[in-house]
Parts: structure tokens; C-alpha cells; sequence
């Protein structure tokens, strides 16, 4: 199995809005403002290609969602390159799977101008049911023109992983030793952090549950990959599997592990 990171914009952001006051003053890198990355993983192995999010698109920014075009005009959102051409520059030409984590702009925007070839497109059923909370991200009728499936295929090395909280049908996915977990953490950090600021959970208590299993999982030795921590950095084509980031993360990861609160 292979791993690669891209990055499909950046979100200026005040850090008190993702973290509480304890944790922003236990790990420095948490204070002040930011830009965190909006991050996109592709993983190549068993089931073929599969991309992990669609990311921002340049030419419908955020989506056609009331709250994805609240967040492009408060935080003023720069998406500054699409995954497409990302991936087209890596001569990927298609994709056998893109499974979204959950439907907020900056993960599902993407799959409106997707330029290659995408054999299956799945999202959480619970994201997919009519609600006013998943009409304000995304409304329906724009996503039943994604031609989204409603759950998860079974797959040989892809597994899905239930992390409600952030939204109720958020799903993360676990491959072999890592987790692509979207939303349920801001960042490594935030596995010291299970009662943030409730600004970016629609389920504040589901998603303080999703933290606690996230942990379990970190202890077990699985590496855990956030849609916007700071520290991950675009793999530039590299596997993250053999590149030097994975150990600078797997240890960071341990650090914070070390001295949860
Ligand atoms: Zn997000």
C-alpha cells in the first residue's frame, strides 16, 4: 500500500475556535492564528485507487452550501489548486474509489469538477438523509447530481470507521497502520482535547466519544491522519509510508499520547 498527501487550499483560523483554553496552553502550536491545510489522501494498493475527500474546487470554492459559503466569505478560504490536476500531473487517470468522510465544502466541493474517471463515489448514509443540518452543508439535490452511494463498498484493504460528532454520518477509514479520520481531529493534538469548543461538532458528546476511540486506536500503534493539521505536509508524489514525515509523525503522535491529560 502506498500513501500520498496533497493539499487543495489553506484556512486562515483563529486556533481558539478548534481547541480549549487548557489544551492551547499546553501544546504552543496551538495558540493564535493559523492556516491550516485542506488536506486530500490518495492510497494506492489492493483496492486499487482511492482517494480519501475531494477537497476545495477553484471554480465552485466551497460548495453550493449555505454554511460552505459562510465559511469561504468569514474565513476567507484560499483554495489555490483542485486535486484534479494534482493527480493529473502524477499521471493518475482515474480512480476506482472516492469515499468522503463527510459533506462540508472542503471535502465534497471537489466532486463537482472532478476531470477523471471515478468508478464509485461513497459517502455516510446518516450525511446522506435529508436533515436542515445536511441541507446547510450541501444541499441534496446538489449532492444526488454527485451520483453519490449511500454507505461504504466492501473493500479487501479500506475499511470504514464510524467518527460521528463532527457530523452524524462522519466516517473515517482505516488501512493497514493508519486512519484517515476527516473532521474528528483538528490535529494530533486534539487526541489530548476531547472537550473543544463545540464551534465545529453538530454532536459535541459523539464527537468527545469518537476522540476516545481514536485513542485506543493511536495506542495500538495506528497513525492517525487529520484533513487539516498543520503539521502534515504534501507527500509531493513520495509515499508517506517510506518517507521521513512518517516517523517525525508516528513519534509526534507519541508525544502527545505520552502525556494526555
Ligand atoms: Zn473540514
Amino acid at each position: 500500500m502506498q500513501v500520498f498527501i496533497y493539499n487543495t487550499g489553506a484556512i486562515p483560523i483563529d486556533q481558539s475556535k478548534l481547541y480549549s483554553k487548557k489544551t492551547r496552553e499546553k501544546y504552543p502550536e496551538t495558540a493564535g492564528k493559523t492556516n491550516i491545510p485542506n488536506l486530500v489522501f490518495l492510497v494506492v494498493g489492493e483496492d486499487g485507487k482511492t482517494l480519501i475527500d475531494a477537497g476545495f474546487s477553484i471554480r465552485n470554492p466551497m460548495g453550493d452550501g449555505l454554511r460552505g459559503k459562510a465559511l469561504a466569505y468569514f474565513y476567507k478560504a484560499t483554495p489555490y489548486k483542485e486535486i484534479w490536476p494534482q493527480l493529473m500531473a502524477q499521471r493518475i487517470s482515474s480512480l476506482d474509489y472516492l469515499l468522503i468522510t463527510h459533506p462540508h465544502g472542503d471535502h465534497l466541493a471537489g466532486v463537482e469538477t472532478r476531470d477523471i474517471p471515478v468508478s464509485q463515489i461513497c459517502m455516510g448514509k446518516e450525511d446522506l438523509s435529508p436533515s436542515l443540518a445536511n441541507w446547510l452543508n450541501y444541499p441534496l439535490r446538489m449532492i444526488k447530481g454527485l451520483n453519490i452511494t449511500p454507505g461504504f463498498p466492501k473493500t479487501k484493504e479500506i475499511q470504514p470507521l464510524p467518527l460521528p460528532g463532527h457530523t452524524p454520518g462522519h466516517t473515517g477509514f482505516i488501512a493497514g497502520n493508519i486512519a484517515f479520520v476527516g473532521d474528528a481531529l483538528e490535529s494530533i493534538v486534539s487526541l489530548d482535547d476531547p472537550n473543544p469548543p463545540k464551534k465545529f461538532a453538530e454532536d459535541i458528546k459523539a464527537k468527545a466519544k469518537s476522540i476516545i476511540k481514536l485513542r485506543e486506536l493511536a495506542k495500538q500503534g495506528v497513525l492517525l491522519l487529520s484533513a487539516h493539521d498543520p503539521s502534515l505536509a504534501p507527500t509531493q508524489g513520495q509515499d508517506l509510508l517510506t518517507s521521513p514525515q512518517y516517523s517525525a509523525l508516528l513519534s509526534r503522535q507519541e508525544k502527545v499520547l505520552a502525556q494526555l491529560s
